[in-house]
This record gives C-alpha cells, structure tokens and sequence, in this order.
C-alpha cells in the first residue's frame, strides 16, 4: 500500500474586488477570501477586503499603482500565482472592480491554462457602474442614451494608430466611460471634440468612488480638464462622458450624506461596535475601527485555588461582568471541578446580562440589584448585612474598587480574585497616533467608559500637554453621562452626548451636530 499523502492540485480564484467600497464584493468573493490559503492583491482592491481572510492565509501584496516603485511585474505576478498553486494553495487573486474589464485578468488566466492550473474567476462590481451610481449618474437613461461604451484613456498619447475609432465612439455611443484617463484628459476631450461630439456634452469625473475618499466634479468636454486640474484630480478617476451626467443634481446621494468624508473613530466593544459602525458609515463616515483590550489569563491564579479549596466557608459568590463568569469557570473546569463545587455561598451578579450568563451554567443568581452597578450591587448586598460575611470576587486583575471597597466598610472580608486581565492592543497604536498628529481624525466615539481608557491607552500621551495637542481638535462624542464623566476626568471635552442611552441616539445626535455644525 502507499502511504505517501497525495498532494491536493492548486486553484487560483481570480476575483473581483469590487470599485472600493468593501461591501461591494460579491458573496462568492467573500466566500472565496475566508477560505483562501494565499491572497495576491493589487493596489485597488480595498484592503479593509483582506478581514475576510483566514489569519493564517499568506498575504501578498502586487502593487501596481501606473507600475510603481514597490509592483511585481505582470511576468513576475503571474510566475508568483502558478508557484503559489502548483505548491496545493487555494489562491485568490484579488483585483480592484471587475477582473476582465480593463484589469488584465484574461492576461492571467492565459498563463494559467498554459500552465495547466485550475482556475475560477468571479466577476466584481466595476469601478464604471459604481462611479456612475456613487456621482448620482445613471449610465443608461430611456431619455438620454441607449448605449454606453467603457474605453481605456490609457494608450500612449503619441500613438498614431489608436485601438479606438475616435470617429465612431465620439457621436456612436451616448454614454462613453474613460477608465484609466486622468493624465490624457485633455487629449480625450480634444478627440471627441474633434470627432462631432458637442463641447458643451457634460462630463463628470469621479475619483475613489464608493470610498470615503470620493471625489467627483462635473463640467464640459470644452472645460472639464480645467475643472480637473483646479479640483487637483489625480488617479484613480474616471470620466463619464454624456447627457445623463445633467441627472446628477437631482439623483446625486452619496457625497450628500451628513457625515460623507468625516473619519471616526470607533473603539469596539462587543456587539455594539457593529451597530455603531453600521449606522454611522449608513451616514457617510468613514469608520476606523480601533479594537477593544483583548483578554488573557490572570497572570497568578492563587488567590483563587485558596479561595475555592474553602468555597464552603464563603457566604457570597460575586460576579460583576460577563467576562469574569467566562474567565471563572474555564479555571474551575482546569482544575476538574463543576458547579456542584459551588454549593456553598449564594451567588450575586450586577445586571440581568450576568444573570442570564450565569443560567447558562445551570445556576441561578440570588441576588440582583434594581441598579446595575458596582454600587447598585454594593448597596443591595448591604442591606442584607454585611458583617463579618465572606465575600468571593473573581474579576479582572484591574478594575474598579468601589464595590469591594464597600463591602469591606460594611464589615464583610472580601477576597478579590483574579481571573483574567485585559490587555491594550498594540498593533495600531503607531497608525493611530499618526493620524492624530497629521489631524486626520474629525471625531471619537466612545460607548463606555472602558473605551474611553483603552482609546488613551493606545494614545499613550506622555503629557497632559501632548494628550491635548493630539486630541483638542478632534471632537468627542459619548452615548451618557457615566462615559463622560471618564472622558471629563482624563481633561477633556465632550462635544456631543445624546438626551437617551442608546447607540442610535449617539448617532443621531452626530448626524445633527454635523448638519448645524459643519466644521
Ligand atoms: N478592473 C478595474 C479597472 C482597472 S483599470 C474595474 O473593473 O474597475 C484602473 C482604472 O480603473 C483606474 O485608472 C480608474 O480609471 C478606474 N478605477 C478603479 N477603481 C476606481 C475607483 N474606486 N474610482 C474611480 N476610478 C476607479
């Protein structure tokens, strides 16, 4: 018998990123990217794209911005994705809109034939159709065209024989889409000119579009090159040359939106940052999103192995965060224990989120307090007198110490135990503290006070002077008064707080803060 593993054959997925937006990737796409081993990726693929991608996948990046300093060649990119695939890696090639248009994914899947590679290509959103829709121009219109032509500006201006009929593409089709035409603008417009088409056809020309970044203006092929260069237009754009390009003062959205082009910070916490996330970018904001700590094993677990080798002499058992439950009876499982350990002392949790956590482990809490704080929970447990009771709190290693601190007064011996310990994130400290200095931040939101000191952790000012240099011109929003409270302890100002609690009020109350506001 042969034992030998036989080696699965490769496959390179070619697939379309979609205009730049990240959200305007195909399911397919998706599909392919959380199950790809290996992903080769150019300069227009949004790499927000690449959180799709298993942590473990090798990441490759092409370049390719006019061929710059850092590009593979197409040679070297094609030699790259036959290797990758006759090595048995699933590979995506990920291209920026759609693959066959303009993108030289047919150039690349030749070479894959050639080389006898199976291959897939999955078609994307091209940047043409989404400019259009993200500038408020539909490409097609009953009353305006029944033709559009997408061309490519890109051939050498010198060249004495074009590829493209300038004489039948200027008045032949109503609509024409310029990819790749920024530098040749004036030559363009010239050739259409020259060929019959009207100068005063409208012509719109449309940077980064689906982005926050998205630029667009509109003009004539008589003055769009002027309005080009005013505006400081460079690569990537494209232009949209024709009738329907009037339609966008009335259909015009995207750049419209209240928050369009505001950057915003979002400290994510749980499920929240989600529904922040998706309400605010709903607006137009772009949302960069920072991670929340991230947890790890108390360092010293003894306090704990004490305390539940005589859990019996305990007369409460405290939890006062989902986490610390989670952290808590993953040691007691460790250690070979169950619940049945924990016959003794009657359990107490701060709100009904700890409550329910708690039913998931077959255990009802005894006591939950009208008001879900430490000091809700404090007070509750008073009243039932505290003296001389043994007190069991397994939390974070750093937390509040209001609670035990309370019960202490109140007579009671409280042993804290740690049993997990949250820890910054240190990954995008650098990125962040850039964007501070070089002001590109317009606002901060904050939706606990947790993520107040996790957001200033990770700015790590050295003083209360540089914490305001970096921070004074950013705005700061909070969802109520406890987070403010913690922004207004660290120094600094709240410009925007809700009337109720809740995320969608936050954003709401962004929304018209900017709409008056403006600056
Ligand atoms: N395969 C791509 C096109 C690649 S050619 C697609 O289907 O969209 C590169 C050109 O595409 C750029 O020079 C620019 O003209 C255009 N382009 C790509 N993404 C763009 C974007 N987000 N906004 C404006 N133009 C874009």
């Amino acid at each position: 018998m042969n034992h030998r593993k036989s080696q699965l054959p490769g496959k390179v997925y070619l697939v379309g990123a979609g205009p730049g937006a990240p959200n305007l990737i195909t399911l397919r796409g998706k599909h392919l990217l959380e199950r790809a081993e290996v992903v080769v990726y150019d300069y227009l693929a949004n790499p927000k794209l690449l959180r799709h991608v298993p942590e473990t996948a090798q990441l490759v990046y092409a370049g390719k911005k006019g061929g710059g300093l850092h590009a593979f060649t197409q040679a070297q990119i094609n030699t790259l994705l036959i290797d990758f695939a006759r090595q048995g890696k699933r590979v995506v090639r990920l291209k920026g809109g759609d693959p066959f248009i303009f993108g030289r994914g047919a150039e690349e899947i030749e070479e894959l034939v050639a080389a006898g590679i199976d291959f897939e290509v999955v078609p994307g959103v091209t940047s043409a159709t989404a400019a259009a829709t993200y500038a408020g121009i539909p490409i097609t219109h009953r009353e305006y065209t029944a033709s559009v032509a997408f061309i490519t500006g890109h051939e050498a201006p010198g060249k004495k024989e074009s590829n493209i009929a300038w004489d039948k593409l200027a008045t032949g089709a109503g609509t024409i889409v310029v990819y790749m035409g920024i530098k040749n603008l004036p030559i363009i417009t010239r050739k259409l000119i020259d060929n019959g088409r009207s100068p005063d056809t409208p012509v719109a020309v449309v940077r980064w579009a689906s982005t926050p970044e998205q630029h667009s203006v509109e003009g004539t092929l008589a003055t769009i090159t002027e309005v080009v260069n005013q505006a400081g237009i460079t690569p990537p754009a494209l232009i949209i040359v024709g009738d329907v390009v009037r339609l966008r003062s009335t259909i015009d959205w995207f750049e419209k939106r209240p928050l369009f082009g505001r950057h915003m910070v979002v400290t994510r916490t749980r499920e929240q940052a989600s529904e922040l996330v998706a309400l605010l970018e709903e607006n137009g904001a772009d949302c960069l999103e920072y991670p929340t700590l991230h947890m790890e094993p108390a360092r010293d677990y003894t306090l704990l192995d004490d305390a539940l080798t005589r859990i019996t002499e305990y007369d409460w058992l405290l939890f006062t965060s989902i986490n610390a439950i989670t952290w808590f009876f993953d040691h007691l499982w460790k250690k070979d224990m169950d619940v049945r350990s924990l016959g003794g002392p009657k359990i107490a949790v701060v709100g009904r989120a700890t409550a329910k956590k708690l039913r998931n482990y077959g255990l009802k809490a005894d006591l939950i307090p009208e008001k879900f704080t430490g000091e809700g929970l404090a007070a509750a447990l008073i009243a039932t007198g505290m003296e001389g009771k043994k007190v069991l709190l397994p939390r974070a290693e750093k937390a509040r110490e209001i609670l035990p601190e309370m019960l202490a007064e109140a007579g009671a011996e409280v042993r804290v135990a740690p049993v997990y310990r949250n820890v910054p994130p240190q990954g995008r400290k650098d990125e962040l503290r850039q964007r501070l200095e070089e002001q590109s931040i317009d606002l901060v939101t904050f939706t606990s006070s947790s993520t107040v000191d996790n957001f200033l952790t990770m700015v790590d000012a050295d003083s209360e002077e540089e914490l305001h240099r970096l921070m004074d011109p950013v705005k700061i929003a909070v969802i109520g008064p406890i987070t403010a409270e913690t922004v207004a302890r660290h120094g600094l100002k709240v410009d925007i707080q809700p009337q109720e609690y809740t995320i969608a009020d936050m954003v709401n109350a962004i929304v018209t803060y900017y709409r008056k506001d403006g600056d």
